[in-house]
């Protein structure tokens, strides 16, 4: 049996102390919320996890020398490849100059009158070759992997129309195929009203008309929507994401970012698979999300973007709850990398850094409806890891210029570092 072994590691995470989920008790800052082991070994065969405990002993029943690849942990942490969950990675063109703007004092609605912000991008995807997206695409997926992200979902939505929303699902498949981070498509064609656009009558297009078109495709894994004041709806959303579960995806749901109206209700009455922004969500709908099932989704890059506020801890904590952290990557958020997201996920949201640890890991992957044991290092899972040029899963958002990230496995196999 050929098998990597990472050994002595001075810490390994394996996951959640106790799943997170309605049922479980409150739990206070200070609980366990991540199982760790000290001086321990892990090992990896036919992409899966087989065994985890003491160094020792799991050295003498796999030892060293016999295996395919060896990694020395000694002195460093072992932790799940992280779970990107809510990511716009794929797009074209260059907005750093309306970074600049809103320095000056500019408001976002003021260059989006002008033509630029989301829509700016949107002409940019349209007139983008396929493949010079999927090139940028596998430029961005080298830099999460670098940093530790083993699976990032990626939306279209900067195409609001049948022909370049397929592009970019395409673009997404054709760089999955070509890279070793797992990639999950979502399509999301309600993600602004084109220019010149009625609302309502463009919600009918995506279930008239991108919708059939995507189905038939076959990319595609879930469907989202930016239900928002001045975007959409809550029954244009429904209408939506109702049409979208018929074709088989999975809905999913930007909600109450700027405003409440009734987003998060919406994700918990459609069992969506995430609820993610959740600015202003009430600590009621908070609840309802819990009750059905739906995972809440945080998106502290946002808030330092555009220096706003961050979202209140609260609500989840009192029902021992803990939300998946997702980078939101984007041009109006360049941020692509998970350690980043879980210092923001500490001092912008209060986290403790074992929340923040399984809010991209073990979190984000229920927010993609992994039930595969993504996001652990438990055995049967897949060995997908992570190993920390740092003694403790605590260096992670503590360091945060740079990366600790010295090598990842993907499937059991090196694909940063000892190679
Ligand atoms: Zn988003």
């Amino acid at each position: 049996m050929s098998y990597t072994i990472v050994y002595d590691a001075t810490e390994l995470v394996t996951g959640p102390a106790r799943r997170s989920g309605a049922e479980q008790t409150p739990t206070s800052a200070d609980d366990p919320i991540v199982a760790t082991e000290s001086d321990a070994a892990i090992v990896a065969s036919d992409g899966d996890v087989v065994a985890t405990g003491a160094s020792d002993a799991v050295r003498r029943e796999y030892p060293v020398e016999n295996a395919a690849t060896a990694v020395d942990a000694s002195g460093k942490c072992v932790l799940p490849g992280f779970v990107d969950c809510h990511t716009h990675a794929l797009f074209a063109g260059d907005r750093s100059d309306e970074f600049e703007a809103k320095l000056r004092g500019k408001e976002y609605q003021e260059i989006l009158a002008e033509g630029g912000g989301i829509l700016r991008t949107v002409r940019a995807v349209r007139a983008a070759d396929e493949g010079a997206l999927v090139e940028g695409l596998l430029d961005r997926l080298d830099t999460m992997l670098a940093h530790g992200t083993t699976t990032v979902e990626v939306k279209s939505g900067y195409g609001l129309e049948t022909e370049t929303e397929l592009k970019m699902l395409s673009a997404i498949e054709r760089a999955a195929e070509r890279h070793p981070v797992d990639v999950v498509p979502t399509f999301m064609g309600a993600h602004a009203v084109p220019e010149g656009a009625d609302a309502d009558a463009y919600a009918e297009t995506v279930v008239d008309d991108q919708l059939p078109a995507v189905a038939e495709q076959g990319v595609a894994e879930f469907c989202d929507v930016f239900c928002e004041e001045g975007v959409f709806s809550v029954d244009q959303s429904r209408r939506i994401l109702a049409a979208g579960a018929d074709a088989g995806l999975t809905p999913k749901i930007h909600a109450d970012e700027f405003a409440n109206l009734g987003g998060a209700r919406l994700a918990a009455a459609l069992s969506a698979a995430s609820a993610d922004h959740l600015l202003r969500s009430t600590d009621d709908d908070v609840g309802a999300l819990v009750d059905a099932g739906v995972t809440p989704v945080l998106l502290p890059g946002t808030a330092f973007g555009l220096d706003g506020e961050y979202p209140d801890l609260a609500p989840y904590r009192e029902r021992g709850v803990v939300p998946a952290i997702g980078s939101d990557f984007n041009p109006n958020c360049y941020a692509r990398t998970m350690g980043f997201a879980a210092t923001l996920a500490c001092v912008g949201v209060g986290m403790t850094p074992a929340e923040a640890i399984l809010g991209i890991t073990e979190r984000g992957a229920a927010a993609l409806d992994r039930a595969d044991g993504r996001g652990t290092l438990e055995p049967g899972a897949a060995a997908d890891l992570v190993v920390l040029d740092a003694p403790s899963y605590r260096h992670l958002p503590y360091v945060y210029d740079g990366t600790l990230v010295e090598t990842v496995l993907k499937a059991g196999e090196a694909v940063v570092g000892e190679q």
